[in-house]
């Protein structure tokens, strides 16, 4: 469920009108809506009610400093894979104490920023990290709280280049070297075991998968406790999908219950690391129509958004769902939507039926909120969208639309 709806032949995000919103702001424009974030956070969060656990918002995928911030309120930790994104954590505001950091390739600068915030522990996924971890620790007079990411080896079923916990994944340690990794740690004097951890994928469809991994993850847990070392948090990632097109993946509800049943009687706190589903449907992007435009064998519509903006089609061949802001009644056609971008691959959609569109109107672009501006670029010299936040009747720019001088900021340099 999601903020986004046509009322009167008008779409609306909560109360406010996006029409208005796109004649204020400006297009391309990101539109998130508040109350969406709470609700798709809480539904999440307390499915997980029956048990000891912590819900850390992955930042990557949606780092905008108010929607963290919002999150936080909301009682959120953060789930980072940077020193920039720390940064940005303890700049929303975020207890350190619910911060975990992910990704393999931690450098000692980011090691020591998160050690010196006091941050919950790190996701260790090799031994060079963990030797890392542990003479950064020494350096530094601590004790770093660390956890293993193990690659399960099982079958996400998404798409793979948003597939991690395959063994030809680059992600995480095998079951099998898992054991030998935590006597190491148990035995370096300035890092600690407290975790257990893995992250199989993103935008799954299925509860199967994320059960097959919790077994492993439990198998592990009790060879360890067999081998006297004994930790306490279980960390089973982020990848619960969401609705794009047709997906009908487990709602929060029902994976917590599977969740909570599984890991019954186990004296654990269980962490998970949730992006897409909390912020995906949260936001839209909106895109005005620049033409219309009739080639030989296809119609093009383009628009001012493109690949920089909204990345995901081209990357991922990702669908996502576009209406008009403010439907007009023509007849559909199969057209691709083309942004300005000197590329075949800058496109929103192919052979989509839309209602023919004129030049001027607009096109909303949904379940943008996550990995949407995240991974927007300046490509082609085109400055990044602005972000908008709306709560009720209220928008609140959230990041201002770049300028031609943001463009060439850290170039302009006295040489
Ligand atoms: C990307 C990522 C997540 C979030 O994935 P979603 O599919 O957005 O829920 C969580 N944890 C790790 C380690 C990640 O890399």
């Amino acid at each position: 469920m999601h903020h986004f709806q046509l009322i009167n032949k008008e779409l609306y995000a909560e109360e406010c009108k996006v029409q208005d919103l796109a004649e204020e702001f400006g297009t391309p424009l990101y539109i998130y809506s508040a109350a969406t974030l709470k609700r798709h956070y809480q539904a999440f969060d307390s499915a997980f009610h029956g048990l000891s656990h912590l819900t850390c918002f992955s930042v990557k995928c949606n780092a905008n400093l108010s929607v963290l911030r919002l999150l936080k309120e909301q009682g959120a930790g953060a789930d980072i894979v940077s020193g920039g994104e720390l940064y940005r954590a303890l700049r929303a505001g975020m207890d350190p104490r619910k911060i975990v950091f992910s990704g393999v390739g931690k450098q000692r600068q980011e090691i020591r920023e998160a050690l010196e915030a006091g941050i919950l522990m790190f996701n260790v996924e090799s031994l060079p990290e963990l030797h890392l971890l542990q003479t950064t620790a020494r350096e530094m007079n601590c004790t770093a709280p660390m956890s293993l990411r193990i690659n399960p080896d099982v079958d996400p079923r998404t798409h793979p280049y948003i597939s991690t916990g395959l063994k030809k994944n680059k992600f995480g340690i095998s079951m099998d070297l898992a054991l030998e990794l935590f006597i190491q740690a148990r035995d370096l004097p300035n890092v600690e075991p407290v975790g257990i951890d893995c992250h199989i994928g993103s935008q799954l469809t299925e509860i199967e998968p994320f059960l097959e991994a919790l077994d492993r993850l439990k198998t592990l847990y009790s060879r360890l406790r067999d081998a006297g070392i004994s930790v306490q948090y279980l960390d089973l990632g982020g990848g619960l999908g969401i609705t794009y097109a047709e997906e009908e993946p487990p709602h929060p509800s029902e994976f917590g219950r599977a969740l909570t049943q599984a890991l019954q009687g186990l004296e654990l706190t269980l962490i998970l690391e949730p992006g897409r589903v909390i912020a995906g449907n949260a936001g839209i992007l909106v895109t005005r129509t620049l033409f219309a435009k009739e080639a030989e064998l296809k119609r093009f519509l383009v628009v001012d958004a493109a690949m920089n903006d909204l990345i995901r089609p081209a990357l991922y061949k990702a669908h996502h769902r576009m209406s008009e802001v403010a439907p007009q009644g023509r007849p559909e056609s199969v057209v691709d939507v083309v942004g300005p971008i000197c590329e075949t691959g800058d496109f929103l959609a192919r052979d989509r039926a839309l209602p023919e569109m004129q030049a001027g109107e607009l096109l909303a672009v949904f379940s943008a909120g996550a990995y949407g501006f995240a991974m927007a670029s300046q490509y082609n010299s085109r400055c990044r969208a602005a972000e908008v936040l709306v709560d009720g009747d209220r928008p609140r720019l959230i990041r201002k639309r770049e300028t031609y001088q943001d463009l060439v900021a850290l170039e302009d340099i006295e040489n």
